[in-house]
């Protein structure tokens, strides 16, 4: 196609902002506003992962603002109490429904942890939050976490496991992960198994296409639930994404402490492998959670990118932290735009995105130090 390789547009993000999401005081202290943008939950743990990766102290106001119920939630709160643990960190305003938290890390330390969320928030975003500093720790670390696997809105378990522990393993670290028990919303319960051994330095990484696709596969879990359900939903992903009936699988869940419903599609493709999940929600019909996520899929499949859209906004600090990194994706999200602001307000990196064609970006991290 001849618009491939052209360039559409091209933003940069200039550190002209940075004056007015994140202002540094003489005490070294940085302060961040968690009102910017999108307003959510992501500000305060990239600025967590951010703040114990590079010794930097931060003050973050207005947590959470453009969320219903603003402010600290559990989720948000296990992630700066597992924080502040692995960092030896001083912490003040870690309340839940705190709006304001100053966080000034110590020296990491990998080892053992539990931590338990007590709700069934996502262990899957706790993770992520310390694991940029596990994953260039002095030692080894193994985490077991109780909560939430299988989210709405969080990376849920096989997620983690088949997309984004895949590509950091490719920067030199090893990352292992097991599901001992899923956890689904409301109920919760569930437990994630973490084995961390770190590399000296991240290498970077580069994911500049995704090369040929070798096979789409679609399962579906019901727990406590109809097996109906997983087959109706199977029978609109065979339809839809032109699958054969072997790559399709029906799971009922016995372990679960409470009800649930998950389908995922894999894209496992010549580079890298993708994973699109749908979550079943009361009132919504079991097709139309498959005809939600057939959709985003196709979407993905369409633009003939490498990264899909949660994988995008998830590699920004892993890259970050190697000094450069360049990936393939869709137009960037709000929350990986926000991303990107709070990772330059730690960083001295460079980070621009270009339209190649309709709907596929080019976006690059080089260090600028
Ligand atoms: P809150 O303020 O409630 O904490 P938030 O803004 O922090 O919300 P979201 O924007 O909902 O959180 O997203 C949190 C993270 O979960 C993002 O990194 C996003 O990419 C990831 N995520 C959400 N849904 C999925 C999914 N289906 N697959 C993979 N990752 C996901």
């Amino acid at each position: 196609m001849a618009v491939v390789g052209r360039i559409y547009n091209t933003v940069e993000f200039r550190s002209t902002w940075k004056e007015s999401f994140a202002t540094e005081h003489q005490s070294n202290m940085l302060t961040i506003d968690g009102s910017h943008r999108e307003g959510g939950g992501q500000i305060l743990r990239t600025s967590l992962s951010l703040s114990m990766c590079r010794h930097q102290p931060f003050r973050i106001i207005n947590i959470r603002a453009a969320r219903r119920q603003p402010g600290l939630r559990p989720q948000h709160l296990a992630a700066v109490r597992a924080a502040a643990t692995i960092a030896g960190a001083k912490v003040d305003g870690d309340t839940i429904g705190s709006r304001a938290l100053t966080f000034a890390p110590g020296e990491i330390q990998s080892g053992a942890y539990r931590f338990d969320i007590g709700t069934a928030g996502s262990t899957t975003l706790v993770l992520q939050t310390v694991l940029p500093a596990l994953l260039t720790a002095a030692g080894s670390s193994h985490l077991t976490l109780t909560g939430g696997t299988h989210n709405p809105l969080a990376p849920p378990f096989e997620f983690l496991q088949r997309a984004f522990v895949p590509l950091i393993n490719r920067m030199g670290a090893k990352l292992a992960v097991r599901l001992d028990r899923p956890g689904y919303f409301p109920a919760g319960g569930g437990l994630l198994d973490v084995r961390i051994e770190p590399a000296a330095q991240l290498a970077p990484l580069h994911l500049p296409e995704r090369g040929a696709v070798h096979a789409i596969r679609a399962w579906a879990t019901v727990a406590n639930l109809p097996e109906h359900i997983a087959r109706r939903e199977l029978a609109v992903l065979k339809e839809r994404l032109d699958l054969a009936s072997d790559d399709l699988r029906a799971h009922i869940e016995q372990e679960a402490a409470g009800p649930g419903n998950v389908v995922t599609v894999e894209a496992a493709c010549e580079h890298i492998t993708e994973v699109f999940t749908g979550f079943g929600e009361r009132g919504v019909r079991a097709e139309t959670v498959s005809e939600r996520l057939a959709h985003r899929v196709q979407r993905y499949l369409a633009a003939e990118v490498a990264v899909g859209e949660h994988l995008a906004d998830q590699l920004l600090v892993p890259m970050a932290l190697a000094g450069e990194g360049a990936f393939l994706t869709l137009k960037l999200s709000r929350h990986a735009l926000t991303n990107i602001d709070v990772i330059r307000s730690f960083m001295d990196i460079g980070i621009e995105q270009h339209e190649v064609a309709p709907d596929r970006w080019r976006v690059v991290l080089q260090s600028l130090r």
